[in-house]
């Protein structure tokens, strides 16, 4: 039966709501029961709220019996839980914030809440969205439910383990650096990574702001654009937010992409790629051209390489400011024995995890007086040039097809021990979020039973453009169908 599959995607869901033919609290029951199943086996969850949940889903119910639907009432949703939610323990899968619970909604959850969605909880994560595979989670590790022994990706690798393993319809996540898209590439979902501004980061706990967005986690790219639709728009909370209006994300979804033009940049295809990946990605960018669209396989983008070492000074620099915050005095975890001084080093020593406090120590490195001009502002020049680069690229293509990851999902403990090669998980999305751009993971293939995921990145608010891509790819293949037989 479906619901105790549970592999409903919103729209399916929806209409099976809005016929009667299925009620909120029956679907949020079924969930629940899948959740309490296999959280044993996968780990994606920090909280369940049970008891919110089926309360969320009665008055969704209630809403549906008056008429007042719309796509995402009564839907079962999991938020990161580096986002706020009112009253709901917001960990950051860190020490520093074990106890911290918001007194307010981020504004994506405030949104999605507005719409009747019912929330069932929040999800593991690497301690302040620091890492790629939620071993950097200070509470356990979440496992890729198509082979356990594997990680999910990361940051947002519970949401992303969760939507593939049927624990829930679909998640939020949040991308500095690749957070959304690398995990729904392991996990086979997908994912999409809006561009800088267009959805509110008010209520994101902040790792590095001027990189930092909120995204779905979906089943497909019809359910993306339905997630997106409710969650993009100006918030006059965030000052970075975009003042003009999102578009109906759904009304691209044509099908068609005849005309398009597409670019594929070589310098993504890294060295030591896996070749079952490149032969994946170029297999999909072929299928890409057979719907239509005009492909240029010889793109070059020569700065490319350059953008992970930038990351690695911004992402930090801008963390360690925002880390400051973490003194034991206003939120969470508050380590006290002796003087002031004292008070607040040991709860930056016992609250925050190994990786944490590297990225504060290159941070606050890169940032001091001295280094400023070698590292920082020097970071910030590169990044320009790479966000050139793009737009001189974006002058001749609609979009950019790329792998989202060099490698399927590595084993748990793998590269837990070598952060260079942990950080080199994500070259392939890195450079994206350096140039603020909206970029979507679809899944395009598999290799030895693990998932591929394709990357397919926008001009800044073309969002439509790649979900109508995507959307084309999908409907000409099945990869997201398949499902992990846990
Ligand atoms: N893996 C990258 C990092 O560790 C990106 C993380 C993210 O997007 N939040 O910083």
């Amino acid at each position: 039966m479906i619901i105790n599959d549970n592999r409903l995607t919103i729209h399916e869901a929806h209409k099976l709501l809005k016929a009667k033919e299925l009620s909120s609290v029956e679907l949020t029951r079924a969930t629940l029961e899948r959740i309490h199943n296999l959280e044993p086996k996968v780990h994606a969850f920090v909280t369940v709220t049970d008891e919110l949940a089926l309360k969320q889903a009665q008055k969704a119910d209630q809403l549906i019996a008056t008429g007042g639907a719309n796509p995402l009432t009564g839907i079962p949703v999991l938020i990161k839980d580096n986002m706020c939610t009112k009253g709901i323990l917001t960990t950051c899968a860190s020490k520093m914030l074990e106890n911290f619970v918001p007194p307010y909604d981020a504004t994506v959850v405030e949104r999605l809440s507005e719409r009747g969605a019912v929330i069932i909880g929040k999800s593991n994560m690497d301690e302040f969205a620091m890492g790629s595979s939620t071993e950097n989670s200070a509470l356990f590790t979440t496992h890729n439910p198509w082979d356990l022994s594997r990680v999910p990706g990361g940051s947002s690798g519970g949401s992303a383990a969760a939507v593939a393993a049927g624990e829930t319809i679909y998640a939020l996540g949040s991308d500095t650096g690749g957070s959304i898209r690398q995990p729904a590439s392991f996990c086979g979902v997908t994912g999409l990574k809006p561009t800088y501004g267009r959805v509110s980061r008010y209520g994101l706990v902040a790792f590095a702001s001027s990189l930092d967005q909120i995204g779905p986690l979906t089943q497909d790219v019809t359910d993306c654009a339905l997630v997106l639709n409710a969650i993009a728009g100006y918030d006059s909370r965030d000052s970075t937010s975009a003042p003009q209006p999102p578009p109906d994300y759904t009304r691209c979804l044509s099908g068609d992409i005849k005309g398009l033009k597409i670019g594929v940049p070589k310098e993504y295809f890294v060295e030591g790629i896996q070749p079952e990946v490149a032969a994946a990605i170029r297999a999909a960018t072929a299928k890409l051209e057979e719907l239509g669209a005009s492909v240029d396989w010889e793109v070059s983008l020569a700065h490319t390489p350059y953008a992970l070492a930038v990351y690695y000074i911004i992402a930090p620099s801008e963390a360690s400011a925002n880390l400051a915050r973490y003194d034991g005095v206003k939120y969470g975890f508050s380590y006290e024995a002796g003087s002031m001084w004292e008070d607040l080093e040991k709860t930056r020593e016992y609250g925050f995890g190994a990786e944490v406090k590297r990225r504060i120590m290159i941070g606050t490195y890169a940032l001091s007086a001295g280094y400023y001009d070698a590292y920082y502002l020097k970071a910030q020049k590169v990044r320009t040039l790479i966000r050139r680069e793009f737009d001189q690229a974006f002058t001749k293509y609609d979009a950019l097809v790329t792998p989202i990851s060099p490698t399927v999902p590595f084993k748990i403990g793998e590269k837990i021990d070598n952060p260079l090669q942990m950080y080199l998980s994500d070259v392939c999305t890195i450079p994206v979020n350096i140039a603020g751009l909206p970029a979507i993971s679809i899944p395009a293939g598999f290799a030895d039973g693990l998932p591929i995921g394709m990357q397919i990145i926008g001009k800044p608010f073309a969002e439509e453009t790649i979900l109508k891509i995507a959307h084309a790819y999908e409907q000409a293949t099945d990869w997201h169908k398949r499902r992990p037989g846990i």
